[in-house]
């Protein structure tokens, strides 16, 4: 129950926050007028298609305020990240399909109808509509169609551009004669709820050098390790921020060379450290230019964030999985976590041997702690790390809770299989490296 009101508590409130108006609705004029006639079906359709498009879509900008309450209410920022894209089409689909069902209404009626109804010049809140319908059909379509394709900071601003759709979508349904305009509990709500998703935005996107609390760090050193890892440590010039082991920030450096942008990272330092380490590998264009960092560079971080500690799970005999630079988290939790109630069999996977770069490091803690074994995992030598070879050398995998963290392909095949193989989903952990 604990469970719920935690982890599932943020999704059920967005649920209920997107869907609610259609109770409204309902109770606003009996269901026999509303489907008396084929016109009213279609009209009735498009009303509830646009109530819950829009309701959604406050929702989904709310989810984009990257607040530190999110990891509570939704077991993780990652996973109200993950909302935040689902709801987003489906406020979408739901966007589209209101004007469609407005139209076949008008179709039903007369078909030149439905033309002057889609395209002809109207009353200015038709027109907010169609403005806003067209912002948000456009850079949809090029952020879900060509994501993989098209920068992540072009990415990132077209989504931002979303906020003026939901501006104009915001003005259509507040001065259209409609439900909204007659019933003041349903006006209210969508006010209330559009004023909510509207300040998420402000507080996100327009006003973010402001609104956003970030520390302020100098970078200390940096150091190569292995053929494309960079580490790199930072010293806070003013408050120190506080974090959890396995938790991860957002960093923005202040150097021209590398560029502002800000990208998450998973802390390595433990949390008792006076600096912050991350280590980063070069996947792109922004990691790969981390290369060109100065000591003294200043750096802005956002957080911490992130649920993703062996200290969630009740169960302390565990196994971890790291793959790749998906070691990251772990290795806070190696250096900071009180090993005296913990048995940990950490697979540390890497391609090949120069990749494992933590490897001594963690040997060393393991020879420390005790509690911790580590078992190196060469993918080229043995194949991908997977469940049935874990199961041969670990007979009580049942028994104990699973940690993951490394490519998204790798997580959810590691998932799937242990989940088959009789573990609990409730005792699998994970963290994705996207968000
Ligand atoms: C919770 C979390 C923890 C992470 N921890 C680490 C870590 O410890 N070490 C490490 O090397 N990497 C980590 N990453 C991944 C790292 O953030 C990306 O590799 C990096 O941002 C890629 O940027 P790029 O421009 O070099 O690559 P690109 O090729 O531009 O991006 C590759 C992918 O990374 C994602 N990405 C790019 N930019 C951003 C951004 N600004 N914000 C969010 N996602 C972005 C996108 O999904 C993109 O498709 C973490 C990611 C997340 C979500």
């Amino acid at each position: 129950m604990k469970k719920f009101f935690t982890g599932n508590f943020g999704v059920f409130i967005v649920s209920v926050a997107s869907f609610l108006p259609v109770f409204f609705w309902i109770f606003q004029e009996p269901i026999s007028i509303r489907f008396a006639t084929t016109f009213s079906v279609f009209r009735s359709f498009g009303q509830v298609f646009g109530l819950i498009g829009m309701s959604m879509f406050a929702v989904v900008l709310f989810l984009s305020a990257r607040l530190k309450i999110f990891d509570k209410y939704f077991d993780g920022l990652g996973r109200a990240y993950d909302l935040h894209h689902f709801l987003g089409g489906l406020a979408f689909s739901f966007i589209l399909f209101h004007p469609l069902f407005l139209a076949l209404a008008y179709f039903s009626m007369a078909p030149p109808l439905a033309l002057s109804f889609l395209f002809y010049p109207s009353t200015f809140a038709i027109n907010y509509g169609r403005i806003g319908f067209l912002i948000m059909a456009i850079l949809l379509i090029l952020t879900f169609y060509y994501k993989t394709s098209i920068k992540y900071q072009n990415w990132k601003l077209s989504h931002k551009l979303l906020g003026a759709a939901f501006f104009f979508g915001g003005l259509h349904s507040l001065f259209i004669t409609s439900d909204i305009s007659t019933n003041v509990v349903l006006r209210w709500y969508i006010l209330i709820l559009s004023a909510l998703g509207l300040a998420a935005y402000i507080y996100r996107t327009l006003l973010y050098p402001f609104s956003v609390k970030r520390y302020l760090y100098k970078v200390s050193t940096i150091r190569k390790i292995g053929n494309d890892v960079i580490e790199i440590t930072m010293l806070p010039l003013e408050s120190k921020m506080k974090y959890k082991i396995g938790q991860f920030i957002f960093v923005s450096f202040k150097s021209d060379v590398v560029g502002k942008e800000s990208h998450p990272f998973s802390l390595i330092s433990s949390p008792d450290d006076n600096f912050i380490r991350i280590a980063a590998k070069s996947s792109g264009d922004y990691t790969k230019n981390l290369t060109n960092l100065s000591i003294g560079d200043l750096a802005e971080v956002e957080g911490a964030f992130g649920v993703f500690s062996p200290e969630k799970s009740k169960n302390k005999n565990q196994i971890w999985i790291a793959g790749g630079i998906g070691i990251t988290p772990f290795l806070s939790a190696a250096r900071g976590l009180d090993w005296k109630n913990f048995s940990v069999d950490l697979y540390y996977s890497f391609k090949e041997e120069s990749d494992g770069v933590y490897l001594k490091e963690l040997q060393n803690i393991s020879n420390q702690v005790g509690n911790l074994k580590v078992v190196p995992w060469i993918s080229q030598d043995k194949g991908k790390i997977n469940f049935y070879e874990i199961k041969k050398l670990d007979s009580k995998i049942k028994d104990k809770s699973i940690f993951i963290c490394g490519p998204s392909t790798m997580i959810e095949s590691l998932k799937k299989d242990f989940i088959n193989g009789g573990v609990s989903k409730k005792n699998i952990f994970s963290e994705e490296f996207s968000m």
